[in-house]
């Protein structure tokens, strides 16, 4: 047993997924120790709200007892099984079967990964397996969106529209293509809903056009762009990309890796915009970050094509832990804690996040307050008339996280000077509350 501290062992030993390695090391770790419901603690004791659910994923909130009894009972009966040479588990084929039920229209084939940065690779293996089953191998282009984030793997980084992702890595990969993000609050054509959805819809079609509709694959979107700052298009936008895919025979995939399980409300955020994507991707929420677990669907023409394309030999795409059974459990019983109450609970809660933080708009440093559910963000401004971002170069994202932090909320602070929001669906009032209440005195020291 080493003598040295957590915060020193992490310091020479632990590396962090962040940008900033020598950042982290100086500032020291802060180590949680438990959970429950909304709360998180750290081993000095330090209670706190967490005001972002972990990473976007605790959906539930933490310490739900029947979670973590499926767990445990399906760790006892059956730790692990392969889904290769045609085995499987029952509680895979059963949350298969009850997300089938769940989904928009007929995304009813599903495959599971680990997390969203492999179920964005599955994707793109299907889509490529779908092209070539049809006879159109050359069809292999993928459109994605400026200040998207789709993962952190080779393809994901490279379908990702946030340049600190690409830096060094040789990506996006040369058939990876981006169209501006539709970003009310700084988009060139203004705030009007229908202009912004004319020019996300014009500029698709131009992308589509340039690169030939018979070379596009595919075309990645989330429904709210979350760790390009919780960019929230207009209603209607979704549906508009969506037409503009199916008009130029391009498939359309919902990214909704955040925006699933009832982070906006309803279980899919694509059924909300009356969206049926041809693949969509989940993670985070699946297992509500107790396990690792994500998953692509696929509609039925996608999965018919593929299957029939291919005949009887296998296609080279699987991981080992895929659809495993521990996760499955745990997906079964959050599905069903979402649908006793959960759901109802996160619309309650969102709607009263979101009003607390509008009471905030006229605070000096706030651009905009804007969001969806259960998630939401604080664009912060130097000058709100000219709408001038915080300046990034003295990180004040890592210092509004402290200050958070400080005065007893977790929030993520993105480096823009963008305040984001995604509590666990669990919170009660008096949480959704001094979430709001601290967010104001930390906007009130960043002014000091
Ligand atoms: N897609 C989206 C929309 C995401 O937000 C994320 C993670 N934040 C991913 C994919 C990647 O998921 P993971 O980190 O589980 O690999």
């Amino acid at each position: 047993m080493s003598m040295n501290s957590l915060p020193e062992l992490d310091r020479d030993h632990l590396i962090h997924p962040v940008t900033s390695f020598r950042g982290h090391e100086a500032a020291g770790v802060r180590v949680l120790r438990s959970a429950n419901g909304a709360r998180i603690t750290d081993t000095e004791g330090h209670e706190l709200v967490d005001g972002f659910a972990g990473l976007w994923c605790v959906n539930t909130g933490y310490g739900q007892e029947s979670i973590v009894e499926a767990a445990t009972e399906q760790l006892r009966r059956l730790p692990y099984a392969t889904g290769y040479f045609g085995l499987g588990s029952e509680p895979a084929i059963r949350l298969a079967a009850s997300l089938a039920e769940r989904t928009p229209g007929d995304l009813d084939h599903i495959y599971f990964t680990l997390g969203g940065s492999d179920a964005v690779d599955s994707a793109l293996r299907f889509i490529r397996y779908f092209q070539q089953a049809r006879g159109m191998p050359g069809k292999d282009q993928v459109i994605s969106i400026e200040k998207g984030y789709h993962g952190s793997s080779t393809v994901g980084a490279g379908l990702t529209g946030l340049p600190a992702f690409h830096e060094g890595f040789g990506v996006p990969l040369d058939w990876q293509h981006k169209i501006p993000s539709p970003y009310p609050y700084r988009n060139p054509v203004g705030e009007d809903p229908q202009a912004i959805i004319d020019a996300s819809t014009r500029a698709l079609s131009d992308k589509i056009a340039e690169l030939g509709a018979e070379r596009v694959a595919a075309f990645f979107v989330e429904p709210i762009q979350g760790s390009g700052g919780v960019i929230v298009p207009p209603k209607g936008w979704l549906k508009a990309m969506a037409e503009t895919c199916r008009a130029h025979d391009v498939l359309f995939v919902a990214d909704e890796v955040i925006t699933a399980f009832g982070r906006t409300g309803p279980l899919f955020a694509s059924a909300d915009e009356d969206v049926i994507p041809d693949l969509m991707t989940v993670a985070k929420g699946l297992t509500s970050g107790y396990v690792p677990m994500g998953a692509v669907f696929m509609r039925e023409h996608v999965y018919a094509t593929i299957a029939d394309g291919a005949g009887s030999h296998t296609v080279g795409h699987g991981h080992t832990y895929s659809a495993h059974p521990v996760s499955a459990a745990v997906g079964l019983e959050v599905l069903r804690l979402y649908e006793d109450g959960l759901l109802e609970n996160g619309r309650r809660m969102g709607t009263r996040l979101l009003d607390g933080l509008q009471g905030l708009a006229a605070h000096p440093l706030v651009g905009e307050v804007r969001g969806k559910g259960m998630l939401a963000a604080i664009e912060l401004v130097t000058d709100k008339a000219a709408r001038t971002p915080l300046p990034a170069a003295a990180e004040p994202g890592q210092r509004l996280f402290d200050r958070a932090w400080e005065e007893g909320v977790l929030l993520r602070a993105f480096p823009s000077g963008v305040l984001g929001f995604a509590p666990p669906l669990c919170c009660t009032e008096a949480e959704i509350d001094r979430i709001v209440e601290i967010t104001a005195r930390v906007l009130d020291r960043t002014l000091e």
